[in-house]
């Protein structure tokens, strides 16, 4: 399929999980892509494989995404080895569980640093390299519509910022028909979530569906979303969860 052909992505936190399968996807459709990544090495290798595997081009770019330099570098790279750059996946991020009473100062700097400053500084930078009919999607929670337990609420927290981000970034760039969307997972089987873990039974529990989305789930929301036929949809907000928020 080539809806996407011609279009140069760059995918945060590419080198695992839902990233790497957004990467993949968009690679599918016709998209080069590069990837950043914090210290995935090999794992980012293996995604620049299996994009240039599918006849893409793609470039691994090391960048911790709580440095703002590293965002800005990273970003300018990406589009200079791509030869350009249309869509923006802002998906990096970071879970850290505590109660309010008991989190500490780097935690919670931590996750706004990674999760709410690190999407803001990545559009800051793509926005000049945008063309007219650009693409910013990034990656929330499910979280953010439903607390689940009492240890998730700042990491909840910093995807609640992202509707506020997601819906003031479509109202400015919309004048350049640059689209602007958030995507919410549920429980997704990567590292961070396994659908084996200690508490993925109670997870499952709150789907209709009864289980696990898999990476490749938020993939497909995120392809669509890059691609010609959203072209009408910004400012959106599109809950990926199997249910779990119903
Ligand atoms: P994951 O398996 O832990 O992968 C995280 C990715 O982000 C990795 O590529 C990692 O790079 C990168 N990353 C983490 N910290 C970074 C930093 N400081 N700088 C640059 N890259 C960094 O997580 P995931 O489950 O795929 O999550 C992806 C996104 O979906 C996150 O925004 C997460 O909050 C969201 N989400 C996940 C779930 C779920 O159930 N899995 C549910 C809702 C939302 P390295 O490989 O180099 O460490």
């Amino acid at each position: 399929m080539t809806e996407l052909a011609g279009k140069r992505a760059l995918v945060t936190g590419g080198s695992r999980g839902i990233g790497a399968a957004i990467a993949v996807a968009l690679a599918e459709k016709g998209a080069d892509v590069a990837i950043t990544y914090e210290r995935s090495v090999d794992r980012a290798a293996e995604v620049v494989r299996a994009i240039e595997g599918k006849g893409r081009k793609a470039a691994a770019i090391q960048a911790d995404i709580a440095d703002p330099a590293a965002v800005k570098r990273s970003v300018d790279e990406g589009a200079r080895s791509l030869g350009g750059l249309d869509i923006l996946v802002n998906n990096a991020g970071i879970a850290l569980y505590a109660r309010i009473a008991d989190a500490s100062v780097e935690a919670i700097d931590a996750l706004l640093g990674v999760n709410v400053r690190g999407p803001v500084l990545a559009a800051q930078a793509a926005i000049p390299h945008l063309p007219t009919g650009g693409r910013i999607i990034t990656i929330g929670s499910a979280g953010a519509e439903r607390i689940v337990g009492d240890t998730g609420t700042i990491y909840f927290m910093t995807k609640s910022a992202l509707h506020s981000f997601t819906r003031g970034l479509a109202r400015e760039l919309g004048p350049r028909d640059v689209t602007v969307n958030l995507i919410q997972p549920g429980s997704t089987d990567t590292d961070m979530n396994p659908a084996d873990g200690e508490f993925s039974d109670f997870q499952r529990s709150l789907s209709p569906l009864g289980r696990y989305g898999t990476p490749e789930d938020v993939a497909a929301a995120v392809a669509f979303l890059a691609s010609p036929s959203a072209r009408h949809i910004t400012g959106a907000i599109l809950t990926v969860d199997g249910g779990q928020t119903t």
